[in-house]
């Protein structure tokens, strides 16, 4: 029997790209988006099901489960990949903007799973993964909100591995680093259009100099990260994180474990204060 993998945030980017990977292994997808109406790739796939699903909005999560077992039959994987970042000084950011980041970064993978999880007991089995980041696992000036919202994931992806485990349901959690998908543009646009504060403009312009330098560093692509999830969802391991990215990448994230915090903290300031 073909397995079956339900995916939020397919319209682009990872998500689309791990439709596509698990689509040619001769998996079930159910690619799920906020505006299928507009995808032209994914339905030209005869085991592919484009549909609706917002994260903001519960009952189109339900919906789309209920859609997707009742034409699969089951499901057995879940990725939780649909998040964005809301890049920029806190101080002018709106209280809106914070709710609005965790809603679709955090409480969004929070609904999503408690909507999904009656079926995976019901199965005795089930495996969940969440798309996390580097900016889970580590800090960078500038993105604190988006930091805040993938350090969350986090602690709650791996404390619910441990009640999920005795019921069969496995939960992972993907750590890409900058990866070259729609992000990068979205995140950037919420950045330029967040209100200026003249008092951070030197350190802004300096942390912004350090941002340029990393991302001329060699980016995964999507099909990579997608590679990375067929993995995850398939080596039959309960392996907790998967990092994705170049060796650069692997090692700021597994120094961040070995280094003390002051470390840490001194290396990220020198390496923008040096542009002030
Ligand atoms: P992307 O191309 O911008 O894709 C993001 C996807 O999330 C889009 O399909 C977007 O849909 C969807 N989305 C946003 N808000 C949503 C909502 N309320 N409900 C449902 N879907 C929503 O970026 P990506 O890089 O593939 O991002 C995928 C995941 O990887 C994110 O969780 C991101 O934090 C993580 N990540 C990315 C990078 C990177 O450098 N690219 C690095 C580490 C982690 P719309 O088209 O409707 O907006």
């Amino acid at each position: 029997m073909s397995k079956t993998i339900l995916i939020t945030g397919t319209s682009s980017g990872i998500g689309k790209a791990t439709a596509l990977h698990f689509a040619a292994q001769g998996w079930n997808v159910i690619a799920t988006m906020r505006q299928p109406e507009k995808e032209q790739e994914l339905i030209r796939h005869k085991n592919i099901l484009v549909t609706t699903l917002d994260v903001q909005q519960p009952a189109t999560i339900n919906a789309a489960i209920q859609q997707g077992i009742a034409h699969f039959g089951h499901i057995d994987v879940l990725v939780n990949n649909a998040g964005y970042g809301e890049f920029g000084i806190f101080e002018s950011t709106a209280r809106e903007q914070v709710s609005t980041q965790f809603e679709v970064n955090v409480i969004g993978v929070m609904d999503t799973i408690r909507a999904i999880l009656p079926h995976f007991r019901e199965r005795k089995a089930g495996t969940i993964l969440n798309i996390s980041s580097g900016a889970g696992r580590f800090t960078l000036p500038l993105i604190s909100l988006y930091c805040a919202s993938k350090f969350a994931l986090e602690g709650f992806s791996e404390a619910l591995a441990f009640e999920l485990a005795a019921l069969n349901i496995t939960v992972k959690i993907i750590e890409p680093g900058g990866t070259t998908t729609n992000f990068g543009k979205v995140s950037g646009d919420r950045f330029i259009a967040n209100a200026s504060i003249p008092d951070y403009d030197p350190f802004a312009a300096a942390a912004g100099k350090m941002f340029d330098s990393l991302s001329n560093m060699q980016l995964a692509t999507a099909e990579e990260v997608a590679a990375v999830i067929y993995e995850a969802a398939t080596d039959g391991t309960d392996t907790l994180r998967y990092a994705v990215g170049n060796e650069d990448f692997k090692q700021r994230l597994a120094s961040r474990h070995t280094m003390p915090d002051q470390e840490y903290i001194n290396a990220i300031k020198n390496s923008y204060l040096k542009f002030l």
